[in-house]
């Protein structure tokens, strides 16, 4: 069987639901298909900056979060590998954020919200329905060839695909230019009662190797912290936890002496998740017919925590490329989507180099443990964590004068 449709968005995470609901509201006929059926779980820090709580409120859940117990983020401490600390406070960020706090929510609750708001603007949801491959005309995508949960194969003709679908996207394969760069790492991450010692900041330890994340994401019927454990690792080192992921994440905790003792195994609340490898990015965002977005265009690196935020803005400026590019009834082509590209590029440079600097700063622990120190002694830790977190231009760090003080 084939269908038509407007726009077909493949994969309902934040980057899809998001751009789905915003095309639905702009009148567009939106299907909206996921391999996987909601609330589905992800493997994420769940850590929102207050930017990122900014764009949520622009599609209006924020509120929805909170009643359902997301819990108030007010910056992030950094632990060096030597033992140097920072603490960054969104507050205290040079110009004042949106609001003083950012969320950390479960993944469950912030994508089956999204996902909601989309089929209430109008966007069908085509729930364990994965795209297998896309359909071309004239050279140009066309449409997709899905499969159903009966095994079952049809074909959607869309004006417009978009992928929204993650981390290993078809849709970015597809269209090529999929690169991958280092480091290559894997993240293992479960959700823990009893964590000890965690407040309103977000934690991240640094090894010479990788790097943990705690973070209180929710509190359990009888007032206890949850926490969001992740721990990112190099992927030749992950091999060794095949077949024994449990004893490998703990084992590994045990090395970061800022978190050893800190997280009770018999705290576990939800299976640890395994994710990786990631960094990979697509230097072809808009072909004729097609557009990415979220981790599909773009992977970010958890430390910095922006991921979800990127998803989000980049659903923005894909939505509106998009309606501009529908407008006339014909087929979107790259020419009419390239301001989506643009938009990304002017938007996001500066978060990518930021990233890659704290990334490829981890290679040399040295220095790392030495930038977070002055980072701290000079006053620079609020402005550093309000870059990471969108508070803050780039430019705030990517300048000769916060770079000297960083490091000399
Ligand atoms: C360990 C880790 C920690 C992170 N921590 C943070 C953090 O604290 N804060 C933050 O902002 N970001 C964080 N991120 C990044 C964040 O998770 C992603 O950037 C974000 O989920 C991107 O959203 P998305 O919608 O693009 O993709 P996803 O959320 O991955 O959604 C993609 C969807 O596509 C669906 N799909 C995939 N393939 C197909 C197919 N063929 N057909 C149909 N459906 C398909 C999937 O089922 C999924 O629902 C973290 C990432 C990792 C790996």
């Amino acid at each position: 069987m084939t269908r038509r449709t407007d726009v077909l968005v493949v994969g309902a995470g934040p980057a899809g639901s998001a751009v789905a609901a915003h095309l639905s509201r702009a009148g567009l006929q939106v299907v909206l298909a996921d391999r996987a059926a909601f609330p589905r779980d992800k493997a994420c820090s769940e850590y929102l900056s207050p930017e990122t709580v900014r764009l949520l409120d622009r599609l209006g859940v924020v509120a929805d979060l909170e009643a359902l117990g997301a819990q108030p983020l007010l910056g992030t401490r950094v632990i060096a590998p030597r033992g140097a600390k920072l603490c960054g406070s969104f507050a205290r960020s040079a110009r004042p954020p949106w609001r003083p706090s950012g969320l950390s929510v479960r993944r469950t609750l912030l994508d089956a919200r999204l996902v909601e708001l989309a089929r209430a603007s109008g966007a069908e949801l085509a729930e364990r329905t994965t795209v297998e491959d896309l359909l071309y005309d004239r050279g140009g995508v066309s449409g997709a060839v899905i499969r159903q949960a009966d095994g079952g194969r049809d074909r959607i003709q869309a004006r417009l695909v978009i992928g929204a679908d993650g981390l290993r996207s078809v849709v970015a394969r597809r269209i090529g230019r999929r690169r991958h760069l280092p480091p290559s790492r894997m993240a293992f991450v479960a959700h823990v009662a009893g964590v000890s010692g965690l407040d309103g900041f977000a934690e991240m330890h640094v090894s010479e190797t990788g790097y943990v994340g705690l973070n209180r994401v929710a509190l359990d019927a009888d007032g206890r912290t949850i926490a969001n454990v992740a721990l990112v690792v190099p992927r030749a080192e992950a091999r060794s936890a095949a077949g024994r992921v449990t004893d490998f994440f703990f084992d590994e905790l045990g090395r970061f002496p800022g978190v050893r003792g800190r997280v009770p195994r018999g705290g576990v609340v939800r299976e640890i998740l395994v994710t990786g490898p990631f960094a990979a990015w697509s230097s072809r965002v808009v072909t004729d017919g097609a557009l990415l977005v979220g981790d599909a265009a773009e992977f970010f690196d958890p430390f910095t925590g922006e991921g979800i935020g990127t998803a989000l803005q980049g659903a923005e400026f894909a939505a509106q490329a998009a309606a501009a590019a529908l407008q006339d009834g014909g087929q979107a082509t790259a020419v009419r989507l390239a301001p989506y590209r643009l938009a990304r590029r002017a938007a996001f440079a500066g978060r990518r180099a930021v990233e890659r600097l704290v990334g490829y700063g981890m290679y040399f622990p040295a220095l790392f443990d030495r930038a977070v120190e002055r980072l701290e002694r000079r006053g620079l830790a609020d402005t550093f964590i309000g870059v990471t977190g969108d508070c803050l231009p780039a430019r705030a760090v990517l300048n000769p004068a916060f770079l000297a003080r960083m490091v000399l």
